[in-house]
């Protein structure tokens, strides 16, 4: 039986803490730093057995060494990037990762869009997708292009809607108040940001999300559907109905958008 829960960390980073009680073990995904994860690990005396990374940000590897100090036999699972020191095991699009325990099993997917080597973990009816998908939002295009990260989040979306959603950022009220701008008349939308504001109104995590939902409400995922009279394009743009054009659009103006 395993259990899943975000541990804030940082200033708005989730570490998703993925544990087997009964046998005592757990992984941890994108631990920025180690503190709240060796707190958690304590309070339930479990033993860290393995560490997913999505992509090299300081806030999503950065505790990685404190935590190998305490735990030096854990598994350090990550993509090919040499700006990721100490893997244990390099992975690639279409790996799969089985951990005996907690025992699960992963389908890595290349996602690249943020970075150049940003990679999601698929599995046990969970998406870890680190800095790609947000709930009502989408991380922003460092390295990559447009087109890329569309593909990116196309793949993510044609997962099973029961999947739950684990970004590694608590921005999904900021995220509304964009979204609510270019899609108001969404009432899946407008009740996911009720929600959203109730629970952060009691300080509990919006995460994770269903991707059902989010195929329904966010709007980087409803790029062909936002009315074209909403869609923000940069003056002296050409109004498009290209999927990627459109998303470029929402992405930069999201870019540059304050509530
Ligand atoms: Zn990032
Ligand atoms: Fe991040």
């Amino acid at each position: 039986m395993l259990s899943l829960r975000p541990l804030p960390a940082l200033g708005d980073n989730y570490i998703w803490l993925l544990a087997d009680v009964a046998a005592g073990s757990a992984l941890v995904v994108d631990p920025g730093e180690a503190r709240p994860v060796l707190a958690a690990l304590a309070a339930d005396g479990l033993r860290l057995t393995t560490i997913l990374l999505t992509h090299h940000h300081a806030d999503h590897i950065g505790g990685v060494p404190e935590l190998l100090a305490r735990f030096p036999d854990a598994a350090v699972l990550a993509p090919r990037d040499e700006r990721i020191p100490g893997a244990t095991r390099r992975v690639a699009d279409g790996d799969t990762v089985a951990i005996a325990s907690p025992a699960a099993h992963f389908d890595v997917l290349e996602v690249h869009g943020h970075t150049r080597t940003h990679v999601a973990y698929h599995g046990e009816g969970l998406l870890f997708c680190g800095d790609t998908l947000f709930s009502l939002g989408c991380g922003r295009v460092f390295e990559g292009t447009p087109d890329e990260m569309l593909a990116s989040l196309d793949r993510l979306a044609g997962l099973p809607g029961n999947t739950q959603v684990c970004c590694a950022h608590e921005y999904t009220l900021a995220n509304a108040a964009f979204a609510l701008t270019v899609d108001p008349d969404n009432r899946a939308l407008i009740a996911r940001a009720d929600v959203a504001r109730t629970l952060r109104t009691r300080h509990q995590p919006t995460l994770p999300t269903l991707l059902e939902e989010e195929r329904a409400a966010n709007p980087f995922l409803r790029v062909a559907a936002i009315n074209d009279t909403r869609m923000p394009w940069p003056a002296g743009a050409q109004p498009s109905r290209r999927r990627v054009d459109r998303f470029a659009a929402l992405r930069a103006a999201k870019d540059t958008f304050h509530a």
